[in-house]
């Protein structure tokens, strides 16, 4: 074997004499001998062979990438005579190929993430998919996302688990995905190791090539068999709103994926931004929802309030007018019929400010032990001095206990379903009030005879301004507040309201309230006693 200066350098050798008496094949690695000897084999048959690729092994044991390109030799005679072969050295080339190969994995790893994450809005989704792709392209045995929480704690966004026992103590179900404000900080970032904390403050990546070397690694990490992992900020366009880390159980498994990861952690930006804006936008949408309510309310009111308003200025104008030539009686009756229109603007203001209030939370209930008996007989003695058409009974089941209530308001309720009874149903008919104690609550039911309300409706009455197609005739002054003023009422003390009816039947609104608490035989309390 004869070789030139380059060729004894490549093969690790100082002077020509050191390769006296070896092979070619003696410098190549193992695995690739006999795609060499194929290679020459093919030369001697053909004459030359195409170049290959193969590992070449030096003198000195170092393996080095090579192409080997072989002719053969032929005497004069034209037999055989020897191989020509040129070794060169394709390191670099190599080198810059496997970089263009691993560049390529990347970008189309951030083209799927790309894709992916711009599809939705949802913050967990889009935290999920990000932390799968990136554990995906990085072969990250444990990859997660810890969010930075508006009060600057910390807790895991999303994380995910690949040939790995999970990590975290609280086992969580599947496809729950933890929400950025109410995350609980996971053991894994509250440990001491402070990684998490040390780049939200730095804003720099940290890559750990061997936790084995480095102290205070958090423990759970060692445990789980992690060597080596790397974390980077997720900076948003004011602050860090995260870090995003992939763990390796093999060491030095992301030295020279820094790039990468802060690639992906660009992107996680820009998607998490993109959801939380979403979100915003959405409560925006609510808040629109809330004016679009104010102004059906503004709409629905403005009639009622101009209709009394209208006919006290008419009214007051004519006196005004014709005060000289009006006889007394017509300008009593006048003023009459301005009493009433203020009396109903006085009425109508007034619940719509305590049903504004009541909706606010605002309005509050001056709660005492109350004996409700007494509240229905006076309720009910009332009304049967102004409306004569109606009969009216009552069953109680005695001794009531006592509930725990604003006695003036479950008045009001009174006064609002008895005048609604009388006002939907004709005269001649029963208006009955009964009330009972169940087990935690004591339960007040209005029936009447009336003209009922159809079942598609029945929950619909409560709402505010929801006038029922049933009560059309006998509506007079009403526009459909009392009751949602009612639910508001009832519910501020922990009750519930509802009707019940048949379609010219009748209807029977119920309301419960709950019992108060010394009324309440709890046999538990009892025994305990004992
Ligand atoms: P208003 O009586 O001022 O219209 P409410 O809020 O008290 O407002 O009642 C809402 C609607 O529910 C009424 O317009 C009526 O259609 C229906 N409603 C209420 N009480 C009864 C009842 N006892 N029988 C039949 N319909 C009723």
């Amino acid at each position: 074997m004869r070789l030139n200066d380059a060729t004894t350098a490549l093969y690790g050798c100082r002077r020509k004499e050191e390769l006296t008496g070896r092979r070619i094949l003696d410098f190549v690695a193992e695995q690739d001998r006999d795609r060499v000897m194929d290679n020459m084999e093919r030369a001697y048959e053909q004459g030359r062979s195409s170049s290959i690729e193969y590992v070449l092994r030096t003198k000195t044991e170092k393996e080095i990438h090579a192409e080997l390109s072989t002719a053969l030799l032929r005497d004069k005679s034209g037999k055989p005579a020897g191989f020509i072969a040129v070794t060169k050295d394709i390191s670099e080339r190599k080198r810059a190929e496997d970089e263009i190969l691993q560049r390529t994995r990347e970008l189309s790893a951030l083209h799927q993430v790309l894709t992916s994450i711009t599809q939705t809005l949802d913050l967990d989704t889009v935290l999920s998919e990000i932390v799968s792709h990136v554990g995906a392209a990085l072969e990250s045995n444990y990859t997660s996302i810890v969010m930075v929480n508006e009060d600057g704690s910390l807790g895991i966004g999303s994380e995910e688990f690949v040939d790995i026992t999970p990590l975290s103590t609280k086992p969580r179900p599947k496809g729950s995905a933890r929400r950025i404000v109410d995350i609980t900080p996971s053991p894994i970032s509250a440990r001491p190791h402070g990684v998490t904390r040390h780049i939200v403050k730095s804003g720099e990546p940290v890559v750990i090539d061997d936790v084995d070397a480095v102290e205070g690694t958090n423990p759970i990490l060692l445990a789980a068999g992690i060597k080596s992992y790397a974390g980077v900020p997720i900076k948003a366009k004011k602050a860090i709103i995260g870090v995003l880390f992939v763990h390796s159980t093999r060491r030095n498994a992301f030295a020279g994926k820094v790039r990468l990861l802060v690639a992906f952690a660009d992107e996680a930006a820009i998607a998490i931004e993109n959801a939380r804006l979403y979100k915003d936008a959405s409560t925006v949408g609510a808040l629109r929802e809330a004016d679009r309510l104010k102004t059906e309310l503004l709409a629905n009111v403005s009639h009622d309030l101009r209709t009394p308003l209208t006919s006290i200025k008419g009214y007051t104008t004519t006196i005004l007018r014709h005060y000289d030539r009006l006889a007394d009686d017509e300008k009593r009756d006048f003023l009459r019929e301005i009493e009433v229109a203020s009396d109903r603007l006085t009425e109508l203001i007034e619940n719509l400010l305590q049903l504004s209030k009541l909706e606010a939370g605002g309005f509050h209930m001056q709660k005492e032990p109350v004996v409700m008996v007494s509240i229905l007989s006076n309720a009910i003695e009332d009304i049967e001095q102004k409306t004569k058409g109606h009969r009216f009974l009552s069953h109680y089941q005695e001794p009531l206990p006592l509930v725990d209530a604003d006695p003036r308001r479950i008045r009001q309720v009174l006064d609002n379903l008895l005048s609604n009874a009388v006002k939907y149903s004709p005269d001649d008919t029963e208006i009955s009030v009964e009330c009972q104690a169940a087990e935690r609550e004591l339960i007040v039911r209005v029936r009447d005879q009336g003209v009922g309300i159809s079942p598609e409706e029945l929950d619909k009455v409560f709402d505010r301004f929801y006038q029922a197609s049933s009560g059309a005739s006998q509506r007079g002054g009403g526009v459909g507040l009392g009751l949602a003023i009612c639910k508001g009422i009832i519910e501020a003390h922990g009750g519930r309201i509802w009707a019940e009816s048949a379609l010219g039947k009748g209807s029977t609104f119920a309301f419960t309230l709950p019992l108060e608490k010394g009324s309440i035989s709890d046999e538990t309390d009892d025994s305990r006693d004992q």
